[in-house]
């Protein structure tokens, strides 16, 4: 049903579905309407002009009905494209089943064959079957069909290669089942939407090819009329008496357009890529649509004042950041922590304009850099900042690491970016550079490839590319969330080190108040888009004043803590389209009160240097004292 809906949205999809169903209508009904015999020939009467008495579209070189022979041609060639194409589809994917399944030597043999018939050049290997077979219909067909399949076994071949390495496949293979069973239940399902829209962009292709056979006498034999052997026919005629080929011609093109346009509806909404959107380019920078420009409200480094994104997807707006303010200072590092789904990344991205467009959106606040607002800057100016001055580590080195790229043409290509440097000057510093996130042996590792090395090196080769252009500030985004406790330690003791030596500005992303503690001076807490909690670390470790830090606190296991039972937060940040009156947190709170539930709570300060967006904060004398 999902499928009718998102082909109907698709107009000329539509259009192509109306035009072939009212085709494949007709030619059903073929038998059962008043036509005249088709191949009943009446030479008295040849060549009559259309709309003539008797014969709507007048009649041929032997004075035969042209609309009957039409509505007969029709009908069969729309058969004979379709049998080829299930025959192709259904011994060219079995073909690349197999070879893609088994892979290895059954790989090679197969493929090789398939490579030759590839060779010939197309229509001449049709041509040459039929010459073998002898001309008729069924060889015609089978010509076209052979022609096919190695299309759809290289297709299919390459999908199911991928598929038969999953994941799942192992598993089951490990459970014991057969191969033949895995490939029905395991391979099948997961291919067939290609076979699919492998057959819906070739059945026209098909109609196509056995017309060509037929029009050159190899198809279907007179009498029988195919549309291929009309237009054969009328070929001699052409000048004389164009209606003759017309009529024909006419409905290739009505078909073969009518299968096309539904063809690419189909492929485009049974593709999940496709469908969401992903192969639509976003823009180059987060569109913009705010009313007023906010000032700063610090004198900071970076400083984000009222910041608010959000998603608009379709009729439904996901308020993701809800006015966010936060500043870092010049070697400061400023933790931001929060359950998944608070909006930290998108928090994050937005800085730099980074949140892909469509469909996320910046709707209010500003982000000023150096004094100046970066938010709706030029493009240009976004680009010259990012990775010159603000840089980012993302959580999962492997996927932001280029596969097919040595590392060190990765930490090349980010220095000569930004700066006219010569390359062998570029790979001495890419050297420098790995040393100083203290890889070990760099002048060797930088030639290695990324699945090369382990996790916590990829990430150290990650936080290298960020310091590549000597950034002032870096937006770490979970950078250890991917990485066991030790390489998490040491990758930490890493961005220390350098945010003393190089005055670096961090903004570091992470839902763990251990990290938190080891690095960041202050840290600011955020829930459901919005900062709920900021202080220095000590103190808000030490006396949180929202109830949720408080019970993220307590989720962080103590050394010598004894046998504490763990606490977990009941319940379900809330969905961001949908955002309740007043607190967010309120249905989760255990201190929650009638006020909770209604208008906006403020960030309030309530001790020098900490703000808690609480109508009931606690600890608030201790903080004071
Ligand atoms: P996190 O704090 O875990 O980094 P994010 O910043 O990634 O969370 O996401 C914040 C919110 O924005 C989430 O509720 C998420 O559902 C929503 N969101 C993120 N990307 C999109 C998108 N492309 N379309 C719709 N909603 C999105
Ligand atoms: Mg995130």
């Amino acid at each position: 049903m999902a499928f009718l809906k998102l082909l109907a949205r698709n107009r000329l999809a539509l259009a192509g579905l109306i035009v072939i169903w009212i085709v494949v209508f007709l030619a059903l009904i073929t038998p059962l309407l008043p036509l005249a015999d088709p191949d009943v020939t009446d030479t008295p009467n040849r060549f009559k002009a259309p709309f003539s008495e008797g014969a709507v579209l007048g009649t041929d070189h032997l004075g035969r009905d042209l609309l009957s022979r039409l509505m007969w041609g029709t009908r069969l060639s729309l058969a004979m494209g379709v049998a080829a194409a299930i025959i192709a589809a259904t011994l060219g994917s079995a073909i690349g089943i197999i070879a893609g399944y088994f892979g290895g030597r059954t790989d090679n043999i197969i493929m090789r064959g398939v490579d030759m018939l590839m060779a010939f050049p197309y229509i001449l290997l049709a041509l040459a079957i039929v010459a073998a077979l002898g001309p008729g219909l069924m060889n015609a067909l089978f010509a076209v069909a052979a022609v096919n399949v190695p299309f759809f076994a290289r297709n299919i071949r390459g999908i199911t290669v991928g598929v038969a390495h999953k994941e799942f496949v192992d598993a089951v293979r490990l459970a014991g089942m057969r191969d033949s069973e895995i490939i029905l239940r395991e391979v099948l399902p997961n291919v067939l939407p290609v076979i699919v829209i492998g057959m819906s962009t070739t059945v026209g292709w098909m109609i196509l090819e056995t017309a060509g056979l037929s029009f050159l006498g190899l198809g279907s034999q007179p009498p029988q009329a195919d549309l291929g052997s009309m237009l054969g026919e009328a070929r001699s005629a052409l000048i004389t008496n164009p209606h003759t080929s017309i009529v024909p011609g006419a409905m290739i093109l009505i078909i073969v357009m009518g299968i096309n346009l539904l063809g690419d509806g189909v492929r485009d909404a049974l593709d999940p890529r496709l469908k969401s959107g992903a192969l639509s380019r976003p823009m180059p920078a987060t569109e913009v649509d705010r009313r007023e420009t906010t000032r700063a409200q610090t004198d900071s480094l970076l400083d984000i004042a009222g910041l608010q994104t959000e998603f608009r997807v379709r009729n439904r707006v996901y308020k993701a950041v809800g006015g966010v303010d936060l500043h870092v200072e010049k070697g400061e590092c400023l933790g931001i922590i929060g359950e998944s789904g608070s909006g930290k990344s998108v928090t994050a991205l937005s800085v730099m304009g980074l949140v892909a467009s469509p469909p996320g959106v910046i709707t209010g606040g500003a982000v000023h850099f150096d004094g100046d607002d970066i938010i709706g800057a030029k493009y240009e100016v976004l680009r010259s900042l990012r990775g010159r001055r603000v840089a980012y580590i993302f959580q999962d080195p492997l996927a932001t690491l280029h596969p097919l790229y040595k590392i060190g043409d990765q930490l090349i290509e980010a220095i000569q970016t930004h700066e006219t440097i010569s390359k062998s000057a570029a790979r001495s510093r890419a050297i420098d550079l790995l040393k100083s996130v203290r890889i070990p042996n760099a002048e060797n590792r930088i030639d290695s490839y990324p699945h090369e090395m382990s996790g916590g090196m990829r990430q150290r080769v990650g936080i290298a590319m960020a310091l590549a252009n000597d950034p002032d500030v870096i937006i770490a985004d979970e950078p250890t969330t991917a990485l066991d406790v030790t390489v998490q330690a040491q990758i930490l003791s890493v961005l220390n080190d350098l945010r003393r030596e190089r005055g670096l500005a961090i903004l570091f992303i992470t839902h763990d108040f251990g990290v938190v503690g080891q690095l960041c001076d202050r840290v600011a807490v955020m829930y459901a888009g919005k900062i709920v909690e900021e202080g220095p670390t000590d103190a808000v470790l030490r006396n949180p004043q929202h109830p949720y830090t408080s019970r993220l606190i307590d989720c962080v296991p103590t050394l010598g803590g004894g046998q504490r039972k763990l606490a977990a937060i009941p319940g379900l940040p809330p969905v961001v389209d949908r955002l309740p009156d007043g607190c967010a947190f309120a249905d989760r709170c255990d201190k929650v009160q009638m006020e909770c539930r209604s208008g906006a709570i403020d960030l309030a300060a309530t001790a020098p240097a900490r703000k808690t967006r609480c109508l009931f904060p606690e600890n608030t004398q201790e903080a004071s004292a």
